[in-house]
């Protein structure tokens, strides 16, 4: 039985600040009780002023989860522990598997202009929290996109098939096999296009808008059903969702992972299921047990 998803719940994007003082907006993640299992924030960073992010994000530590970095304007350094260096440009993805722990710094490689993106937290489930860390570098002519009559949409995790194509994000099964087997698109969609996007019956969905407005559920006559840009929604159970842009077109991320259904214990960039194991990653950074010996 085919079910559209709703707009079940709101969720405004938060100014605050992280790292050394970058400035962004945070919608998943912005309230402990703001998680959507298995995601656990996302933040939209978007300046043109680089007192806004130049300070950028030193070495820090992540233990227990998932940092999906995706980059529309602006370039951003990694390095981390393991000694991977990446180049993160405009249109650009950066998975790290913090696993057991990964220090990392991201900093700004531009002193002018505009920088833009997102970052994603996905959650480990307790099996696969402390398994070694991992990076991977994309770049953006890596990420399939598909042009359609009403737009064009760049799949970055998972597999979607629209339109009678099949298209695989560079993130989708061997080597990268995930169990919260997330799908991650980036839709643009022309002034007032409509379009029904499958999203699988078994995940947590979440729509981020960042340019122009967006329906949900196919009509914008339906009161509350209408997210302005910086404005996130969790979508309600079903199998696909129908988006229709405002008059001015629209663009906004689709996010979507199968739930984990654990317990969720987070301190800053330490995300595990109880308070002992928070304990312990606090304590195996402090003796530099915390990542992996190179
Ligand atoms: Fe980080």
């Amino acid at each position: 039985m085919n079910a559209t998803r709703k707009l079940l719940r709101r969720v405004a994007s938060v100014p605050t600040s992280d790292g050394a003082g970058v400035k962004l907006r945070r919608s998943l993640g912005a309230r402990p009780d703001l998680r959507l299992d298995p995601l656990l924030m996302l933040d939209e960073f978007y300046s043109d002023d680089p007192r806004d992010y130049l300070a950028g994000f030193p070495p820090h530590p992540h233990r227990g989860f998932e940092t999906v970095t995706y980059m529309l304007d602006g370039h951003m350094r990694h390095e981390d522990h393991l000694g991977n260096q990446g180049d993160l440009g405009p249109g650009g993805l950066q998975w790290m598997t913090a696993g057991r722990g990964i220090i990392h710094s991201e900093m700004p490689q531009q002193t002018e202009g505009r920088m833009r993106g997102f970052q994603l937290w996905i959650n480990l489930p307790a099996a696969e929290k402390m398994q070694p860390a991992r990076y991977r570098d994309i770049q953006a002519d890596a990420i399939a996109e598909l042009t359609i009559e009403q737009g064009r949409i760049r799949v970055l995790a998972g597999r979607l098939t629209l339109a009678g194509r099949a298209v695989a994000g560079p993130i989708n099964g061997e080597p990268d096999t995930l169990s919260t087997d997330p799908l991650y698109v980036d839709v643009r969609l022309g002034p007032d296009e409509r379009l029904d996007l499958p999203v699988p019956r078994s995940h947590n969905a979440f729509l981020y808008a960042f340019e122009g407005q967006i329906a949900i559920g196919g009509s914008r006559d339906g009161k509350g059903e209408v997210l302005d840009a910086h404005e996130g929604a969790i979508l309600g159970a079903g199998d696909h969702v129908t988006l229709e842009a405002g008059p001015d077109g629209a663009r906004l991320l689709l996010i979507a992972g199968r739930p984990i259904g654990e317990p969720v214990a987070q301190y800053g960039p330490f995300v595990m299921n109880t308070r002992e194991e928070l304990e312990q990653a606090l304590a195996d950074y402090r003796d530099g047990r915390l990542a992996e010996p190179v």
